[in-house]
């Protein structure tokens, strides 16, 4: 079987993220499902998961009457200490630290602490449409008193591509079709600057999901090419060590100061 058709043979289970890197970058799309290079993780990324960690032990474990932004710090704090020593020694991580803790400052002010969600980190897989299975972990899942659902994820980095509202639509889909409710809002929690998205969910957004999955399919078993795309979301790529554009990435990065 050559590659290109091992890679159709795949499209029919598939992720979010697989979607959205399809759409951002075709030769990174290559690398990760294709040629299935190590992604190499940035300081930033293991700051993120730790992050996201936390936010899920804090709304899942903590009891709502010892909740408050000192422990939330706390626990973040606690899981920095149980990092490899080898990452905190590096260059630059102390920065991210700092960023980290802001940024949870800034929840703690700008949401509720005693909130109980339906779900935290909930781990779907379910077949949208028919032979078109999707898989993916949605952050958190509250339930409003109606019994509709608001779909929460949260953004750690400072990127603006990471607010990708399709992306969050497959979620929405992918959520109602687990647990049989309807999503009627849809948020990206920006932790970075606190300036958050929020998106009501109806019949619009559902069709329009449904069918932006369709073409993603369609043109994924349709693809033979794969382009780089150079942009500014390169310095973010997990591909960027072993990318054949780097050269063409530093000239843009350098005239283009990102
Ligand atoms: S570094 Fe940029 S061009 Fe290279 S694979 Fe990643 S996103 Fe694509």
């Amino acid at each position: 079987m050559s590659q290109i058709s091992k890679l159709i043979s795949t499209v029919s289970r598939l992720s979010p993220l697989r979607i959205r890197v399809f759409y951002t970058c075709r030769l990174r799309y290559r690398y990760q499902y294709l040629n299935r290079i190590p992604a190499r993780l940035r300081p930033q990324d293991t700051v993120g998961s730790l992050l996201h960690r936390v936010l899920c032990d804090f709304f899942s474990k903590v009891p709502v009457e010892e909740r408050d932004g000192q422990r939330l710090i706390r626990m973040f704090e606690d899981g920095w200490e149980a990092l490899s020593p080898r990452y905190r020694r590096m260059r630059g991580v102390d920065k991210l630290r700092e960023k980290s803790i802001d940024q949870l400052r800034m929840l703690a002010k700008q949401h509720d602490l005693s909130a109980r969600p339906l779900l935290v980190e909930p781990y779907f897989q379910v077949e949208v449409e028919p032979g078109v299975t999707l898989f993916g972990r949605v952050d958190r899942i509250d339930e409003r008193v109606d019994g509709s659902l608001h779909l929460i994820d949260y953004k750690t980095g400072s990127h603006p591509d990471e607010v990708d509202a399709k992306q969050l639509r497959l979620y929405a889909i992918m959520a109602e079709k687990s647990l049989g409710k309807p999503v009627a809002t849809t948020s990206f929690w920006r932790l970075d600057d606190g300036d958050n998205w929020t998106k009501d969910f109806g019949d619009a957004q559902r069709r329009l999901s449904h069918s932006e999955l369709l073409e993603a399919v369609n043109q994924m078993q349709s693809i033979s090419e794969f382009p780089p795309n150079v942009g500014q979301h390169c310095g973010h790529c997990p591909y960027l060590y072993a990318c054949s554009e780097r050269e063409e990435i530093k000239r843009r990065r350098l005239a283009e100061d990102w």
